[in-house]
Parts: C-alpha cells; structure tokens; sequence
C-alpha cells in the first residue's frame, strides 16, 4: 500500500483546509469502501483526512422535510423514525444494502461516493479499464459483463453505481448540501452522480476539495406510498442486477396523481426518466399504466453479450414495485 498521511480535524472547515495542496487526498468516512478499495490498490490517497469526528451525525426536521447528516450512519438513518415514517422507501432501500456490520459503519455520505463493484475496476490484474487507469480500454466490454450497465453507458465504460440509497434518493429527489474552498452549495440527486461519457474515471460532480455535509429531504406526504424493490443473485450482502424505487399517490377511484420512479443495476447513476411517470399521470393504476412507463425508462437499453436479461427483469421489477407501492395503505 502507498504510505499517506492522515489527519483527523474537528471541524468541517479544517476537514477542507486539509484537503487544500495535494490532488490526491481523500476524506475517510466509515471507510467500508475506500479502505478496501486501498488495500487492493485501486485507490492509492497521498493523504487522508479523517471526517469521523465532524458534527454531521444529527437526522433533523428542516423545512418541512428531513435533513441528513453525512456522518449519519446507514443503519441509524435507516431505523430513524423520521424515515420510516415519512420516507420509507429511503429505509427499505438502505435495509437492502450490504451487511448489518457494514451499515454500523457506513455513512451516508460516504454510500454516495462508493465506487462500482466493477470486477475489472477491483483487480489492478487487469490493465484495460478507464475509470481506474484513463485511456486504458474496458475490459468489461468484450469480457463477463453480466453486472454491468444497459442504460446511459458508453464506449469508455459500461460499470454501473452499486448504491440502492442513491436510487431511492433519486425518486426522492434529495438535494445534496456540499461545502468547498469556494463556499457551500447545493446539489440535486439527479444532478450529483455522472454518466460515464468520455471521462469515466469521475463518478460524481463534486469539485475537488468539496466536503459532503447533509441530504436533505423535501417534504413529500405521498412518499408513504413507496416501494423498494431489489433483484439479485442471493437475497443479503448482494449488489443489485436491477432495483427500484417507486413511490406512487393513488387516489380514491384507484387513478394515478403522482409517481416517481428510479432504476439501480442499469446506469451508472441512479436511472429516472420524467416521460416515464407522466405516462402514469391521471391512469387507472394497473398493469397496462405500468407497463407503458416501463417502456419509457427502458427505451433505448443496450445491454450486452451476458445482461440482455436486465431489460426484462428490470421491465418486471418496475411493474411489480409500482403495484406494490399502490397497495400501500
Ligand atoms: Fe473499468 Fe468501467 Fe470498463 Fe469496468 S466497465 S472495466 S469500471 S471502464
């Protein structure tokens, strides 16, 4: 392993002047990412700056809605009562993730900068792959690519994001509060992850030096009625073939008023298309409404020589979150 510095600062401020000099510092949250991801040399930091102390670890009411702390760990967001209560389909889909130990330790900042669990993106042992040596090629195009992106890839990369937080975030439209050498500023979901295009190697549009401090949660009484719906290969301590988030508001007489939908397992960012759910808008909740707006988030898929099986999977999963979501009472 490379030999870095490390520091730990105790304020948000400080955590930022840290950073300020050298390109290839990194912040260290729960680290049940970066850390592996340093073992196996795929990220080599020259320096990192321990976040673990900063006083972003509180769930509160804000404007109505919900702010998250980024140190706020998976587990505790997932069980607060404030989540389960306004945001379920955000608990269901943090309860989906990892392990019960990993969510002791992961943050939620943290969760939105994970890197994909692209095989050839892990193994150094493979010299072809942009996002980790740019320029390179990607293995994964002409090799086993059964995890990897239908939607939105590209020629430089076909890896998809593993985080099922992100994706109910996206459905949530969460806004993203990040603090910099250049001021704070907001992000929205949609908005804070990339696709591949030319530059794979960026995940995210974070500026360098840009702190994660908070998701907020705009207030959204419809959001009860939500579902997270995960496929994959065994039922815990799986990454997603395809998940999604659908939260859908039913009226009385059983038609459509509102619908947020957004795909994990496909993209390499969380998938949501607004066609999609104004397609929903004033149908009959069923089968014939879900399918259409099924047919609008996979329009244009491109799978590859061992995932055509995502497009059907994901057109099933979609039908069956929207149906599960309307039954909530
Ligand atoms: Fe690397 Fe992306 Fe290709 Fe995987 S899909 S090998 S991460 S360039």
């Amino acid at each position: 392993m490379r030999p870095f510095t490390y520091s730990r600062p105790a304020s948000a401020d400080d955590a930022i002047a840290a950073m300020r000099g050298e390109s290839e510092a990194r912040f260290l949250a729960g680290g049940t990412n970066l850390v592996d991801l340093m073992k196996m040399g795929v990220e080599q930091p020259a320096r990192l700056v321990d976040i673990t102390r900063l006083p972003l670890s509180d769930i509160q009411e804000h404007e109505g809605g919900v702010r998250i702390g980024a140190m706020v760990r998976n587990s505790d967001a997932a069980n607060h009562p404030l989540i389960r209560e306004r945001y379920p389909v955000l608990s269901q889909a943090l309860l989906s993730g990892a392990s019960p130990q990993l969510r002791n330790m992961a943050s939620m900042g943290g969760n939105l900068m994970q890197r994909t669990r692209c095989f050839y993106f892990y193994d150094p042992s493979y010299s072809e792959c942009n996002k980790r040596l740019p320029g390179s090629g990607c293995s994964a195009l002409t090799g086993y690519n059964r995890i990897h992106a239908i939607l939105g890839a590209s020629e430089r990369c076909i890896a998809t994001n593993p985080s099922d937080m992100s994706v109910a975030l996206a459905a949530l439209d969460a806004v993203v509060q990040v603090k910099g050498p250049r001021g704070e500023r907001s992000i929205p979901i949609l908005e804070f992850h990339r696709l591949p295009g030319e530059t794979p190697q960026r995940d995210t549009n974070l500026r360098p030096g840009e702190l994660i401090t908070a998701i907020d949660l705009a207030p959204l009484p419809w959001a009860r009625q939500s579902h997270y719906l995960k496929v994959r290969d065994r039922n815990s301590y799986a990454f997603a073939l395809v998940s999604v988030a659908a939260i859908v508001n039913v009226d009385g007489s059983g038609t459509i008023r509102q619908a947020r939908i957004a795909l994990g397992g496909v993209a390499h960012k969380p998938w949501r298309i607004p066609q999609a759910e104004h397609l929903l808008v004033g149908q009959k909740a069923g089968d014939k409404a879900y399918h259409s707006a099924a047919d609008a988030l996979l329009r244009g898929a491109k799978p590859h020589r061992n995932n055509a099986f995502k497009v059907e999977l994901a057109r099933r999963s979609i039908v069956r979150a929207l149906t599960t979501a309307a039954a909530v009472a």
